[in-house]
């Protein structure tokens, strides 16, 4: 039997060791999910979402254990582990509601009537990274199950505990055997299975853009459906004419939150030359603020890494580049064991530095001045991804103009959240495919039938 040791990444010490599925055990938790799915799809939606009220309730009484838990395991600060799993709670409440208002429409048409149906594609496999274990599990199994799927789910390697967990809970909260199963095991493996099993009709990818890539070459084989969440490299626009102390002192947490392993992270600022050293000033006053502590402290800001593997790569791109990378200034990293890497700003010598270009998924923030408007826009879609970003002006119509040109999914006027359930999510250009969240969900679950009954 293969295992995984999970090693809590501030510690190093071992927290647990989880058995990893091999191909038959996976093909095993599909075969229940297909069994179970003609009677999860014939349930009353109202019924359904009674269930999935009862999964957010089981949720919202364990959200301590799940924290502590994603604390051990992923090294996130406690304050960050609460809402992770609230976030599960919540979204299972929201999309609690969604069976009942799942509707087709009615399409006037000549000699009869036209109805559409939002049918459920049959089981869903969700593949999870290590960097958001809950939120993410959440996003694609919670609208998944509303719409009357059924789902295997693949946690990370390295983050499987609170997965598994919440699987726990949702056979506690009476969702039947078979309709949710939580299946831990490698990418090549599990992942895999996910992608080239026929009994699996859809797989719901959140990971590096590599992997996604190499999902959506599989998944053509059977013209399988796919939600690609993948890489990001968005920018922060600080514009001369914005409260430029205020998007100083908030930069930190737009880009070191999780210690940067944020799909979502702004790390890349764009400040305009004219209030460049004024900016630079204050943002090393916040960098220098930021507490990296161990991550069960509640005053902490920011824990560690989570892992020594994923701390060798954020190396990479600063102490053991090839290229020379100027370092600004840095905040503090507490000694001692854990994957500990201290909040770095770095300042580019071109556009065309990997640490510009390419994801580092750290602390690690590069920052460079651009002219005007379109010299900002130019910078900000000078990437291969297309995720977030944020804009900083008191200016209204250039706030909306630089929201409308910069290529990315998710933007944030005058503050770095990224993130709403209730609103949609997802990239453009190769962050991704598709979207997660919001009210329109489901439609990324169900197929559209058309039926026409004739009155004649
Ligand atoms: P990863 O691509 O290495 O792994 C993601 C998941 O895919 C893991 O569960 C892994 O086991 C599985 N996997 C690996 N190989 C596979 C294969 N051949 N077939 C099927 N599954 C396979 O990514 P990661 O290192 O876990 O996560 C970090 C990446 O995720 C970053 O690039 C980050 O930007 C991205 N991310 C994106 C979003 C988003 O919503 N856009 C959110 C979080 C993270």
């Amino acid at each position: 039997m293969t295992t995984h040791d999970v090693v809590n990444p501030a510690t190093e010490e071992l927290v647990r060791t989880v058995d990893l599925a091999t191909v038959d055990e996976a093909d095993e938790a599909i075969a229940r999910a297909v069994a179970a799915g003609p009677a999860w799809r014939a349930l009353a939606p109202a019924d359904r979402g009674r269930l999935l009220r009862r999964f957010a309730d089981a949720v919202g009484e364990h959200v301590e254990e799940l924290a502590q838990l994603e604390v051990a395991n992923s090294g996130h600060t406690i304050g960050n582990a609460r809402w992770e799993a609230a976030n599960v709670r919540d979204v299972l409440a929201y999309y609690s509601a969604a069976p009942e208002r799942n509707f087709g429409r009615q399409i006037p048409v000549a000699g009869g009537i036209d109805i559409t149906f939002k049918e459920p594609l049959g089981v869903v496999g969700v593949i999870v990274p290590w960097n958001f274990p809950m939120p993410i599990a959440g996003w694609g199994f919670a609208p998944a199950l509303a719409a009357g799927n059924t789902v295997v789910l693949k946690p990370a390697e390295l983050t499987p505990l609170t997965a598994l967990r919440i699987g726990e809970l949702a056979l506690e909260a009476g969702l039947p055997e078979g309709v949710f199963t939580v299946v831990p095991g490698k990418g090549s493996v599990v992942g895999a299975r996910f992608v080239s099993s026929p009994s699996v009709r859809k797989v719901c990818f959140t990971g590096s853009t590599a992997v996604g890539q190499g999902i959506m070459r599989g998944a053509a084989e059977q013209v399988k459906r796919i939600t690609l969440e993948l890489g990001g490299k968005s920018a922060n626009i600080v514009f001369a004419d914005a409260d430029v102390e205020r998007a100083a002192a908030t930069a930190p947490y737009g880009v070191f939150d999780n210690a940067g392993q944020d799909c979502c992270a702004r790390s890349r600022i764009l400040v305009q030359r004219s209030v460049l050293d004024t900016f630079l000033e204050h943002f090393e006053a916040a960098v220098k603020r930021v507490v990296v502590a161990d991550p069960r402290d509640e005053a902490t800001e920011m824990g560690p890494l989570v892992s020594a593997g994923q701390r060798e790569r954020v190396c990479s791109y600063v102490e053991s580049s090839d290229e020379p990378v100027d370092v600004a200034f840095r905040g503090g990293a507490p000694a001692g064991p854990g994957y500990w890497y201290p909040p770095t700003v770095v300042l580019p010598r071109s556009p065309a530095d990997r640490v510009w270009q390419e994801e580092v998924f750290g602390p690690v923030v590069a920052v460079l001045p651009f002219e005007d408007e379109a010299d900002a826009v130019a910078k900000a879609n000078d990437t291969a991804y297309g995720l977030s970003g944020s804009i900083w002006t008191r200016d209204i119509g250039r706030a909306l103009r630089v929201a409308r040109g910069v290529e990315a999914g998710n933007l944030s006027v005058n503050s770095n959240s990224s993130v709403r359930y209730s609103t949609p999510f997802g990239g453009f250009k190769q962050s991704g495919l598709g979207r997660e969240l919001g009210p329109d969900a489901l439609d990324a679950f169900t197929d559209v039938k058309n039926v026409f009954i004739s009155t004649e």
